[in-house]
């Protein structure tokens, strides 16, 4: 049996893993599950698979549900906090953890997985942004093996010789070309963008998400989230990504080799697939996807990215490109930004403003420590907040 610590049980991929363990039961078994508040959920969570630990962010909803699960999963030992989450995450009887909590909150739980040489099923993108050398640094040390779950990143992956990680040239890669689905504002005009509402932004078209990662989606700071993410997995500069929008998410990223051949993986919109595939890795399991309908999908369109109506984009490339804290400091002013236009304190085009102003405010430093990470990322929060005042 391999033991599963699900980090995020609650939320959109919580689900999705869910779904495919219970497909499984015989292969995989949940050690932990994990949540910020969502306390009744969790209660039925830990009902059906009796994990041996459960971790709530904070020590009142730990309580809370160490009180319920009294009778309902006895065995069930409850935690609480970021040490409640690195230490389950670290934990000898688990073999894989999925990170799916939903930005920086993820950081430290994912780096004691990398640390603890698992299998890291990654979902958690924004822990890799911000923490780029650093935790791609401690997944070489410990040994731990790194699975993209991020759609376009498990297909690159997939389309990827075996050996890539001996270098992209050195494996005759020419070029990875990254999918975007362009989101629900794909087409419509920077005047119209001006006035588009949170209900706007998180009604995705072809995947269902949570709330943060539909409005990154809308404003395509999730591909630029996903450019560095990609950078980082695959060792690969800027200039070897091409974002390419192909609205109907049917092709999920390509790699094109030096002799031209392009080789892609498709399917369905459905988040199990990449689950399964990274879980199973490298045999193959049911994912419960039915396959998709190649005569239903009958089409597939491509279209250039445009940074002028999605400046994030541009953001995104600039702060990888300028390294160091940058893509932390770009990822903090994103999540305050987010936050802020979630809560209608923000208009939809200020969330680039936000996010430019602090990347200028902000002093650029070598990402040589998790402590000067975490700093940077504290002060680019004050100074985002500050911004969001100004422009909200
Ligand atoms: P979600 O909002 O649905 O779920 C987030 C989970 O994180 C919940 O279980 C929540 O309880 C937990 N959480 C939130 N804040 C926390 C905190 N401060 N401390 C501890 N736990 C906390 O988000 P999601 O859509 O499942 O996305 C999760 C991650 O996966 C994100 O990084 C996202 O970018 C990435 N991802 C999601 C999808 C998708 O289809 N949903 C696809 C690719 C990548
Ligand atoms: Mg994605």
């Amino acid at each position: 049996m391999i033991g599963i610590c699900l980090l995020g049980a609650t939320g959109s991929i919580g689900d999705s893993t869910l779904d495919v363990i219970s497909r499984h039961t015989d292969h995989y078994r949940i050690i932990a599950l994990t949540a910020n508040s969502q306390t009744p959920k969790m209660v039925k969570l830990c009902q059906q698979f009796k994990p041996d630990y459960a971790v709530m962010a904070s020590e009142s909803a730990a309580e809370t549900l160490q009180k319920q699960l009294k009778a309902l999963s006895p065995s069930t030992q409850v935690l609480s906090g970021t040490a409640g989450l690195e230490r389950v995450a670290a934990l000898p009887s688990v073999d894989y953890v999925m990170a799916a909590i939903v930005g920086a909150a993820g950081l430290l739980p994912t780096l004691a997985a990398a640390r603890a040489g698992k299998r890291v099923l990654l979902a958690n993108k924004e822990a890799l942004v911000m923490s780029g050398r650093l935790f791609m640094d401690e997944i070489q040390r410990s040994g731990a093996e790194l699975l993209p779950i991020d759609s376009e990143h498990n297909a690159i992956f997939q389309s990827m010789p075996v050996d890539f990680s001996r270098g992209l040239a050195a494996a005759g890669v020419r070029r990875i070309l990254l999918t975007a689905s362009g989101g629900p504002f794909r087409t419509k005009t920077l005047d119209q963008l001006q006035s588009v509402t949170p209900e706007q932004a998180i009604a995705h078209p072809n995947w269902v998400m949570g709330r943060k990662i539909s409005v990154d989606s809308a404003s395509m700071m999730n591909k630029g989230l996903e450019l560095i993410e990609a950078c980082w997995l695959f060792d690969a500069k800027p200039s070897q990504i091409q974002i390419v929008v192909h609205p109907e998410s049917m092709i999920h990223s390509m790699v094109e080799y030096v002799d031209g051949s392009v080789i892609s993986q498709m399917g369905n919109p459905d988040m199990r697939i990449p689950i399964a595939h990274a879980m199973a890795w490298p045999e193959r399991m049911d994912s419960g996807d039915q396959g998709m309908n190649i005569f239903e999908v009958a089409q597939l369109n491509f279209e250039k990215a445009d940074e002028q109506r999605f400046p994030c984009l541009r953001l995104a490339r600039e702060a990888i490109e300028a390294g160091g804290t940058s893509p932390a400091v770009l990822n903090a002013a994103n999540e305050v930004a987010v936050e802020a236009f979630l809560e209608n304190g923000l208009p939809f085009l200020a969330i680039p403003q936000v996010i430019e102003k602090t990347l200028e405010q902000s002093t650029h430093k070598r990402a040589s420590s998790l402590d000067v990470i975490l700093d940077e990322d504290r002060e680019a929060r004050v100074l985002a907040a500050q911004f969001v005042r100004q422009l909200g």
